[in-house]
């Protein structure tokens, strides 16, 4: 599942980071792709990411397998990290001479032996595998809307929510026609809810209004608990798994698993 909006802020990383360790937490074993060359998923999740670790630069430039540079999320077993380290700035730039530049993650994924068919990998098989992208529709967002089959967009409960909508619909649109006819907008959540404004509530009902089923019941309301955890290289899944922001990914998790949404 592929999780992006270009605009910065709105929640992508925090929602990976959260919905990976709740889908855990659940049970599913889960491939987190680190696409951002920002590495916040990675430090979020407590694995190397300095300049020089193996990553997702390697798997995108030099076709490095995916297996070999994945590592394991320390408190999560069942959850695996592709680091992103700072080389990642450059991909964008490389890849330009690169043949098929755009189906680069897809190929790295579709050859990763844990991904995939189901009678192929037995039950280490990953369930699901999420990607973070960056804040911007350049060439490692389009890898990674090649890549994945469903996306979810995390819609910031603000005023300027919708801008910018348009056009990543309208990429979404371009990409299913002429490279990814499979893509699919599976899933929106709202995040950074301040359930005590009418702003946030009207911003939702906007949103629902435009995406009905795609939009997750449960939104993710704000708290400096989230925004605490990554330095504490933890998600609140694990930092404080009673506190509100936790119960709503863990509930957000349980919907996209119910919903039959994969990656
Ligand atoms: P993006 O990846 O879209 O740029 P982030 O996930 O990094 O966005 O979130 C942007 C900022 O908002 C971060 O500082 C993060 O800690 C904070 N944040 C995200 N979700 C919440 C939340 N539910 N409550 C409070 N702060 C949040
Ligand atoms: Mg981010």
């Amino acid at each position: 599942m592929v999780v992006a909006n270009q605009k910065g802020g709105v929640g992508k990383t925090t929602t990976t980071v959260n919905i990976a360790a709740a889908l855990a937490q659940l049970g599913q074993r889960v491939l987190v792709i680190d696409l951002d060359p920002q590495g916040n998923a990675s430090t979020a999740l407590s694995v190397e990411h300095r300049r020089g670790v193996p990553s997702t630069y390697d798997a995108l430039v030099d076709g490095r397998p995916l297996a070999e540079i994945a590592q394991p999320c320390p408190e999560l077993p069942s959850l695996y990290v592709v680091p992103a380290t700072i080389d990642l700035a450059g991909a964008e730039i490389e890849l330009v001479s690169v043949v098929a530049r755009e189906g680069r993650l897809r190929k790295a994924i579709h050859a990763h032996p844990l991904v995939g068919a189901e009678s192929l990998a037995g039950e280490d098989r990953f369930d699901y595998v999420l990607i973070d992208c960056p804040p911007s529709l350049g060439l490692l967002t389009l890898n990674a809307l090649v890549a994945g089959d469903e996306m979810m967009i995390p819609i910031q409960a603000e005023y300027y929510a919708l801008e910018g909508l348009g056009q990543l619909l309208e990429t979404v649109d371009m990409v299913r026609a002429h490279l990814n006819p499979d893509l699919a907008v599976s899933t929106i959540l709202m995040t950074m809810y301040d359930a005590r404004t009418r702003l946030a509530a009207g911003v939702a009902e906007e949103v629902r209004n435009h995406f009905g089923d795609q939009v997750l019941r449960t939104n993710i309301p704000r708290s400096v608990r989230v925004s605490e955890a990554p330095s504490y290289g933890q998600t609140v899944m694990t930092y404080d798994p009673g506190s509100p922001g936790a119960l709503s990914y863990l509930e957000a998790a349980r919907e996209i698993a119910t919903k039959g949404v994969h990656g």
